[in-house]
């Protein structure tokens, strides 16, 4: 039986179809009890359920059929055009730029329109990138090469790891600015965890994603990836970033600091924001504006220190009013050896969780406490209910907020068994991830000047 090429088709579904001798981009008609649906059969993502055949219908609607479905028949009734997704001739290399590698996790960034059968494909490789960005050519000599090709949802730990590992090879070799093409919902979690991963960076690494795929007329694939190398090449900074755009405009673009850095925003060009710090620079005009004075300077004869491991035994709890403190012994009880807690304000929990939370640090667990609030830092000192927390050992992460606390915590675990050095490790600035002094709130939280 043939193989449907590029289809994302697996299980039953797959079955059928190839029983029925239907590729991609072929019009078919599917039919069961009183049901007929005739359409162009498109792709579909590999993940999620595998028994759904995706048609595009006639009136531009798309439809998923299960193919378990009682008496389903499937055929052939024309042969459309197949989708194309032919590599762009490289530009040339001006051996005189900086050498720059594009790694290609996955994510709308490497994604890209079908047309005619309106489906997104997560298949692009960097060098497709590099192909339909040519502008790219003028600023450094890039390298492409694919790591992941994933939506960023079903990256975990491993991955973070694998990728540290990657990039680590790449500086060693000299190369002097790293960009990591990466789906923009989790891209927040992984350049925290590069950011404790990859230590006394020599150059770069700046994460980038993009909220419309690259062929789209309203991409902001292009331009966030030209900031992103530009960034890579010529930055004065060593450290991790991640270059996205400033506002919705396309005028610059601005490079947060990976441990500060939130997705804040479900569809926005500007979705992510620097909390509680301001971003470390702005490219603007093909120009590098540093914002920050507290960096790290590039230094390609400095020599990186690689801490790849991270524990997964660790949990985010949110806490919420009525929330059942079982769900924390729940935890314990299953091994994990961190918990953060997301507690409401200034970092508080009901009392009625407070057994759960001594039990959880006797039996050894790190308990952290972060804010539900995103900005400002967790203040347990203020009211007696705080205190407690404090007295019983309770770890709380200054202005850093959950998603980068619960990296860090996964990375201190993965470091050592030690207790005594995992609080310590909890609160050492590794990163840039806290301050111990807040920033003007007006200028963090709003921009103000
Ligand atoms: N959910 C996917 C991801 O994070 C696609 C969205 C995106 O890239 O922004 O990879």
């Amino acid at each position: 039986m043939s193989e449907i090429k590029n289809s994302g088709y697996s299980g039953s579904a797959l079955r059928l179809l190839q029983s029925a001798n239907c590729q991609v981009g072929d019009i078919i008609r599917i039919t069961y009890k009183t049901n007929t649906y005739e359409g162009v059969l498109i792709p579909r993502g590999e993940s999620g359920d595998t028994t759904n055949i995706i048609v595009k219908l006639k009136n531009g609607y798309n439809v998923g059929i299960s193919a378990t479905v009682e008496g389903i028949n499937v055929e052939k009734i024309g042969v459309g055009i197949k989708p194309m997704f032919a590599s762009p001739l490289l530009p040339e290399q001006n051996s005189v730029l900086p050498h720059v590698v594009i790694m290609s996790t996955g994510g709308t960034i490497a994604s890209r329109v079908d047309y005619r059968t309106g489906a997104v494909r997560s298949a692009i490789s960097a060098s497709d990138l590099y192909g339909v960005v040519p502008e790219l050519s003028k600023i450094a000599r890039v390298d492409t090469e694919i790591v992941f090709s994933t939506y960023s949802e079903n990256l975990t730990p491993k991955n973070w790891t694998d990728l540290a590992q990657k990039v680590a090879e790449r500086i060693n070799q000299g190369i002097d600015g790293v960009v990591i093409a990466h789906g923009t919902d989790t891209m927040g979690y992984t350049s925290a965890a590069l950011s404790f991963a990859l230590q006394n960076l020599p150059v770069p690494v700046i994460f980038v994603g993009a909220q419309r795929s690259s062929d789209r007329p309203s991409s902001d694939a292009a331009t966030n990836l030209i900031g992103a190398v530009r960034a890579a090449s010529e930055a004065p900074f060593a450290e991790v970033g991640l270059a996205m755009h400033e506002t919705i405009s396309d005028s610059a673009i601005v490079v947060h600091r990976g441990v500060r850095v939130r997705k804040c925003h479900t569809s926005r060009r500007d979705a992510f924001k620097s909390i509680n710090d301001f971003p470390i620079a702005r490219v603007l005009d093909q120009k590098i504006i540093m914002q920050k004075d507290d960096y790290q300077h590039r230094d390609p004869t400095r020599q990186l220190v690689l801490k790849t491991n991270f524990c997964e035994k660790v949990a985010l709890i949110k806490f919420y009013p009525g929330m059942d403190p079982s769900i924390i012994d729940y935890y314990v009880s299953q091994g994990f050896r961190g918990i953060l807690l997301e507690g409401s304000g200034l970092g508080h929990v009901s009392i009625f969780c407070f057994e759960a939370i001594k039990n959880a640090i006797a039996k050894g667990v790190i308990v952290a406490l972060s804010s539900q609030c995103i900005w400002g830092r967790v203040n347990i000192d203020i009211y007696d209910t705080g205190r407690d927390l404090l007295n019983f050992g309770v770890v709380p992460l200054d202005d850093m907020f959950p998603e980068t606390g619960l990296v860090k915590l996964m990375w201190v675990l993965g470091q050592t068994s030690d207790l005594k050095e995992s609080k310590r490790l909890l609160k050492t600035n590794i990163a840039g991830e806290f301050t111990s002094r807040s920033l003007p709130q007006e200028k963090i939280v709003y921009g103000a000047q």
